[in-house]
């Protein structure tokens, strides 16, 4: 079986070509075009989109060593996302499908940063089912009870910013470059990490909040650089440090409530935050500490990849789960 996934829900442009599960060819066209704006501009990321989308396929074909006549099924992710961004992909997988009559198969993306840990990796364990997905990427926060493929359930959830944005936004405020998040991690590498303490919001259940924590991330910059005008060059490293370790250690205080409320510790982290060497150690640690088990995904399967939608395409192609062509994007999309 040849699935070819394609993604296309923020800004960047990914094709992939999966074979009985292993991956072939996974391209990633990143557009740098939102750089300069400091964050992702809509409009201009659909038109990157519709530049972008039949090069990237082309390449994907070609360094799998295929041809389009190969492959026997089409996954496109049909949301969440922006919608612009999304209608491309759409009515791309949907017209690929119609020409090449081979079946449609619509893709969630949150489901399919999940699904990432299916792929057939040399030297990576698949989860068990069932296991708790920590899923932290740009738009979201969840920690999802994965009863199997599709039978997924969020149990908890940011109640207003997710994670990304936390790293993004503190880092604007430092004046790092858009997408800032894999900065502080870089920086946090060499600062220590209890320089400046963050608070720890109080969010009930299962839940995150985090627009309150780039607000004290900013009070903060703003109250030292008033007495020191040079606070953060001087001190760039400790702050990402502080940053990274007050982050990380919100996600695994819920993560360990989720683990007693279901008891399931098997813990799968998901979705681009889960580059992270901050909350990479830290489960590696819980692993020793706590007994759990957990999976880390290859960095290329954590920020947005097709290879991610082909494995879930894949699975619904086993079950013949397929779309028909009055589907249509959508820019929510819970499951
Ligand atoms: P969603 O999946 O919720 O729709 P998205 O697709 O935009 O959102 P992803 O591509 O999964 O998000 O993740 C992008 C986010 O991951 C960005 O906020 C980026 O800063 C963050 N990120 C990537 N690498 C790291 C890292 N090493 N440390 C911290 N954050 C990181
Ligand atoms: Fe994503």
């Amino acid at each position: 079986i040849y699935i070819l996934g394609i993604e296309s829900s923020c800004d960047d442009t990914a094709a992939a070509i999966l074979h009985n599960g292993k991956i072939l060819s996974n391209i990633v066209a990143t557009q740098e075009v939102h750089k300069q704006y400091g964050g992702v501009v809509p409009e201009l990321a659909s038109r990157a989109h519709q530049q972008n989308i039949v090069p990237v396929i082309h390449q994907a074909l070609a360094s799998a060593n295929i041809g389009k006549k190969d492959v026997s099924a089409i996954a496109f992710t049909r949301g969440p996302g922006l919608m612009g961004s999304l209608l491309v992909g759409t009515s791309f997988a949907k017209s690929l499908s119609l020409g090449l009559e081979i079946p449609l198969i619509e893709v969630n993306h949150m489901q399919a940063h999940i699904l990432a840990h299916f792929i057939e990796e040399d030297g990576f364990k698949k989860p068990e089912f069932p296991f708790l997905a920590l899923t932290i990427s740009g738009g979201h926060t969840q920690i999802v009870k994965v009863s199997n493929y599709f039978d997924m359930e969020v149990i908890g959830e940011t109640t207003d910013d997710a994670v990304g944005e936390a790293f993004d936004k503190s880092a604007k405020i430092l004046g790092l470059p858009y997408p800032g998040g894999p900065l502080i991690d870089k920086y946090a590498q060499e600062g220590n990490p209890e320089a400046f303490p963050f608070p720890n919001p109080k969010v009930p259940d299962l839940n995150f909040s985090f627009s309150g924590f780039k607000t004290s991330v900013l009070y903060f910059v703003q109250k030292q650089t008033k007495e020191n005008p040079d606070f953060v060059t001087e001190n760039l490293k400790d702050i990402c440090a502080s940053i990274q370790f007050s982050i990380v250690k919100i996600l695994m205080d819920k993560l360990k409530k989720a683990v007693k409320r279901t008891g399931i510790n098997q813990i799968a982290i998901a979705g681009g935050v889960s580059a992270n060497s901050g909350i990479r150690n830290a489960l590696m640690e819980a692993e020793k500490k706590y007994g759990w088990n957990c999976f880390i995904p290859k960095f290329e399967y954590t920020t947005d990849n097709a290879a991610m939608i082909a494995i879930a395409g894949h699975y619904k192609y086993l079950e013949k789960d397929f779309s028909d062509f009055s589907i249509t994007a959508q820019a929510r999309y819970k499951f």
